[in-house]
Order: C-alpha cells, then structure tokens, then sequence
C-alpha cells in the first residue's frame, strides 16, 4: 500500500502498487470502524495479499493477508524516515503510461533489506535506490570509463565532473578538466558504479561501512540535484 485518504467517515480509498507496478485504487468500506479487518492497514509499510474487485477505476477491497509487517522498519523512527525516502524515490515517478514490475520488485528489494538492519546498510540501501531509478528520472551518468581517455581503472577514479557528465581519472585531473568536478573518492564511485550496474536480484546484501554509504548517498542527492532537481520531502528526515 502506497497511501490512503479518508473518503467518508468510515470508508478510506487506498492506492496500493501491484507486482505489475501498477498503482490500483480500492475503495475500503469501514476501514475507519473499529472492528475493520483492514486495521493492519492503518500504520505504516506493509506488503500484503489484496483481494479485491476492479473492472475499472477504483476497485473494492474485500480483504487482506499481511504478508511482511516490516517490524524493523515501522517500529524504529529512524528506519522508517529512510522507508519514506525510498517510498518517495519510487512513487514519484510511478504513472499510468509507463508501468514495469521492476519498481515494486526494487521497492520490496530495498524494503527486505532495510528491515534486516544489522545487515545492510541504510544509506547504501537508499543509495541504491537512488542509483537504479536514475534513468526513470531522466539522469544518465558515467561512473564506468574516464571521460578523457576511457581508462576503466577504478584505483585511479577520484572525481565526478559536470562538465563531462563523467567520471575523470587522475591521469586526466588538470586545470582545465577539474573545472566543475567534485572529489568523491574512488571507493565512493566503485560502489556507486556497482549499485548502477549490478542486477537487482543479485543484490543480497549492503554491508558497506556506515560512513562509505552516508557518503554514497550524498554522492547520489548531489546527482539528483544537479540533474533532476526534485524535492523529497522524506530527504530532510534523513540524518
Ligand atoms: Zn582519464
């Protein structure tokens, strides 16, 4: 489930984000009564089994099954300020013409492995959802081959330029070329070039240090930034 509005007093409407990666309206009659059977769906993240009847438009809720509670994630604050970020990365670009199963199985991926928290990493995580979502925002970057004379060496990667759109090695660092670039650090790039690259479904872990992901994940806003320019609200959540 995406997000939720009241419709009546007792009835709630829900969006909820389907394998396909289509986002499906329901209509949840007595969602707000006390005894609702959709009470688990009242706070926080939650995959679930949704049963429901739609021709067209909004659907009907019927019932549903609670798949992941995602405890580590609703029952923290701080997790559940980077749920909300990633939440956010996703949805905003989710619309009707250009749907694909991959944002709800990177959304779930990033969610199972923010919820093992002792495990992954909660930037790097975000981070790389930031990183794989990149072409749905429109943003094209090269942290795979120097800009200058195409050295995929990534001992000598050291800063991103904005000017070249790119990496540029160390070799090719002067002056001129390092005019609009940012020192990143090449284990900064190595694992921003692996969270781009890399196949979702062999990703089973972020086990990076907390400050190499803190720094990832700037690496990744500054991307944005720069290239996007969206607001996320959840962002100024994030420590
Ligand atoms: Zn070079």
């Amino acid at each position: 489930m995406i997000r939720q509005t009241n419709y009546s007093e007792s009835s709630r409407i829900i969006t909820i984000l389907n394998e396909e990666g289509v986002m499906v309206p329901l209509m949840a009659r007595g969602f707000n009564k006390p005894k609702s059977s959709f009470i688990v769906l009242r706070q926080g993240f939650k995959e679930a089994l949704f049963t429901y009847n739609r021709f067209k438009g909004i659907g009907t809720l019927n019932e549903v099954d609670v798949i992941s509670h995602f405890k580590g994630i609703n029952e923290d604050f701080e997790m559940f300020a980077y749920g909300s970020y990633i939440m956010e990365y996703v949805t905003k670009i989710l619309n009707d013409e250009d749907v694909t199963p991959k944002d709800y199985e990177l959304l779930m991926k990033a969610f199972k492995l923010l919820e093992k928290k002792d495990e992954n990493e909660k930037n790097a995580t975000t981070a790389m959802v930031a990183a794989k979502l990149m072409p749905r925002y429109g943003i094209e970057i090269n942290v795979d081959e120097c800009a200058l004379c195409g050295s995929r060496e990534y001992n000598v990667f050291s800063h991103y330029s904005f000017k070249y759109h790119s990496v540029v090695c160390d070799h090719c660092l002067d002056e001129e070329t390092l005019e609009r670039s940012v020192h990143i650090g090449n284990r900064i790039i190595y694992l921003a070039a692996y969270m781009k690259n890399a196949r979702l479904d062999l990703i089973n872990s972020i086990n990076v240090a907390p400050e190499n992901g803190r720094k990832l994940l700037k690496f990744t806003e500054l991307i944005y930034d720069e290239y996007a320019g969206v607001y996320f609200k959840a962002r100024r959540l994030i420590t």
